[in-house]
């Protein structure tokens, strides 16, 4: 009975405390580790670009490797001992930093240009529609270009989650970079994103979480999508100049808009 009413306590003290926040396990000079799900953690660097670790029953997955981390490799053990895949969702230096401290990665082959001369581990080359089963959770791949030509989503559909990169931006997107695409690709990004957020998905992680402390829901994604159809149309008002350039991929003249909760920085010489 004592036993019982010990039950009883626990129960009602969840319902105060509620479900398990977000909680951090791990800091150094580089990395924050915070766990956000079960089995899932969000690696947040110094310079607020992040990785994401995830757990299966038989292997880990590490989605992108950040910028500098010193010894990435052993930092990701500590939270899983797993053999694990490391998946780019794109190549652009702040999601690829680290790749020398594995020996394979797996990449778009369409990012190919955009990967570092310097990496002497295997490259493997992964599709749309691929999946990789870590036992007991499957992530599939799904192509989403126009942030750059080979990036991809990754999706756990049991688990309700989109891995974007920067495929649909963390409060802004990025298509002033070369080698650019067309408007058009990223609004065909955009609703690719929106129907598999008809069909289970609910939460968008984002490649740049420290930005958004959250992930990203529908009405983002159709905020961008509806954005870049106004770019497209040419009826988006308020556009001006965007100062930053990154060297060797900046467009000339980049310009930003911004509506509400979203932006987009592009080329206007690149629209089209
Ligand atoms: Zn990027």
């Amino acid at each position: 009975m004592r036993k019982f009413r010990y039950i009883l306590a626990f129960m009602a003290l969840c319902l105060v405390v509620g479900p398990a926040v977000a909680q951090e396990v791990f800091k150094n000079d580089e990395l924050t580790i915070t766990k956000l799900e079960a089995n899932m953690w969000v690696v947040e660097t110094f310079d607020n670009t992040c990785m994401y670790i995830i757990e299966g029953d038989k292997k880990s997955m590490l989605i992108d490797t950040g910028t500098r981390a010193a010894k990435l490799d052993e930092v990701v053990k500590k939270i899983t001992a797993k053999p694990l895949e490391v998946v780019l969702t794109h190549a652009h230096p702040d999601h690829a930093g680290n790749i020398h401290f594995f020996p394979e990665i797996w990449l778009h082959a369409a990012d190919t240009v955009l990967l570092q001369k310097t990496y002497k581990g295997k490259v493997r080359f992964m599709h749309d529609g691929q999946i990789f089963d870590l036992g007991g959770t499957k992530i599939e791949v799904v192509h989403g270009p126009a942030h750059t030509p080979g990036s991809v989503m990754l999706i756990d559909r049991d688990n309700g989650n989109c891995y974007s990169g920067d495929a649909v931006g963390s409060g802004q997107v990025w298509l002033q970079l070369k080698p650019s695409s067309p408007m058009k690709t990223y609004i065909e990004t955009c609703k690719k994103l929106e129907k598999l957020m008809d069909n289970g998905i609910s939460k968008v992680y984002c490649g740049h979480y420290p930005h958004v402390k959250g992930a990203l829901d529908k009405s983002y994604v159709t905020a961008m999508r509806l954005l870049a159809e106004e770019i497209d149309n040419g009826t988006a008002q308020g556009a001006e100049p965007f100062p930053t350039r990154i060297p060797g991929l900046g467009g000339d003249n980049p310009m930003i808009v911004r509506k509400g909760q979203v932006a987009i920085v592009y080329d206007p010489a690149f629209i089209k």
